[in-house]
């Protein structure tokens, strides 16, 4: 690089390195669409669900409004409501623990592993015992949440579940493409709930979603649920919502799935570049047996609660962007505070959830980063130290 020439900015997500190499394709789509109009239900929604189904390896991929829908779809499929416990990490975003709320169900939140950010399953196991104990709620559904694109620990958590006689349902929202001891998050589960927010590992161009699963009799149910309980046109069978999948969306979808393994192993290889240069200063994402993680996000831990406002301004003075997933547990959150309250009346602390909560940092995560951006971030944080 010569004196003259700034050096590449640097941004948190890019969809525009991305759109760059597939705009020819997705004017032509969205041309076909507008000439068509099939706005809904169109043809690319079927073609969209087949090839996200054949991705993830499992056998039926249904599309819905949004990552949030996915997850209320699931959950009412399930008919769950009031008197149902529906146990969650207490560090995720925010659609997680709404959902039950929205259908009457109450969350429990659980905390999370440092080494992880996910659930933790000892803990898991004594808030289950406690609900019983308790005796008010009956444990109905555990949401495993794959945090940051890393896989929750899918064979235990199905393992509780099926002993409890639990709903696993996996909000795999920012992880998409991972995979688990050779299955891809979709296979895992009894249903896994995908967003397509835009800056997700597969992101469209507005809201959309999707619902995947094994079992045919849930499908076809997450199909009429999206449709207001319809069983054919006009014929209603139960109460249900409005939350299909935009066409237009789907066919962007079905420009940006072709390039989404290789986008995989592009954030494996930053989050490899992230992790030579940070490990000896920081706390980088770890090494996970049998896991491919999806990198939706990455995220680090610093030494002490107190640095990351000064790291987050060295960082700025850098030019480097840097965001936080999540300043505040749920349990915290002024909305679901009353629900946590009431979940468990001796609800055991959540520390690891508040500690993170200091700690973490999100750094620039997306497929169009060079080694020299990444060096940058590195150097950016370091100097905030
Ligand atoms: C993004 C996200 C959702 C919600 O997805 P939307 O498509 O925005 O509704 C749910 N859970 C997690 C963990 C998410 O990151």
């Amino acid at each position: 690089m010569t004196a003259e020439t700034s050096p590449r900015p640097i941004s948190l997500f890019d969809m525009k390195a991305q759109q760059a190499l597939i705009r020819p394709e997705i004017d032509r789509r969205i041309a076909a669409i507008l000439d068509s109009g099939a706005f809904i239900n169109g043809p690319d929604v079927r073609e969209l669900e087949a090839k996200l189904a054949e991705f993830a390896g499992v056998g039926h991929a249904v599309g819905v409004s949004s990552g949030t829908d996915a997850l209320q779809i699931a959950m009412m499929a399930e008919g769950i409501g009031p008197g149902d416990a529906v146990f969650l990490p207490a560090f995720t975003y925010t659609a997680t623990a709404e959902v039950p709320l929205v259908l009457g169900a109450t969350p429990v939140f659980v905390d999370i592993a440092e080494d992880s950010f996910n659930i933790d399953l000892d803990d898991l196991k004594r808030r289950i015992a406690l609900v019983k104990e308790e005796g008010r709620l009956r444990p109905r559904a555990v949401v495993g949440v794959d945090l940051f694109g890393r896989p929750a620990d899918w064979p235990e958590l199905e393992e509780v579940c099926r002993a409890e006689g639990m709903f696993a349902l996996d909000d795999a929202a920012q992880a998409f493409g991972g995979a688990l001891h050779g299955k891809r998050l979709g296979a895992w589960a009894d249903a896994t709930a995908l967003s397509f927010y835009p800056t997700k590992t597969l992101g469209c161009y507005g809201d959309g979603g999707a619902i995947l699963t094994n079992d045919a009799a849930r499908a076809e149910l997450y199909r009429s649920l999206r449709t207001h309980g319809e069983k054919t046109r006009y014929e209603v069978e139960r109460t249900g919502m409005n939350g299909r999948l935009d066409t237009i969306q789907a066919a962007i979808l079905l420009c940006k799935l072709p390039l989404l393994a290789e986008e995989l192993k592009a954030r494996t290889r930053i989050a490899g570049w992230y992790a030579e240069r940070l490990a000896r200063h920081v706390v980088v994402p770890g090494a996970q047996a049998g896991a491919e993680s999806a990198w939706g996000l990455y995220s680090i831990l610093l030494p002490e609660a107190g640095t990351r406002s000064r790291v987050q301004a060295a960082m700025q003075a850098r030019g480097v962007p840097s965001a936080i997933y999540y300043p505040k547990p749920l349990h915290h959150q002024p909305a679901y505070a009353a629900a946590h309250a009431g979940g468990l009346r001796q609800a055991p602390p959540l520390p690891v959830s508040e500690n993170v909560c200091q700690r973490i940092l999100a750094l620039p995560m997306h497929p169009y980063l060079d080694e020299e951006q990444v060096s940058r971030v590195a150097e950016a944080v370091i100097a905030g130290l």
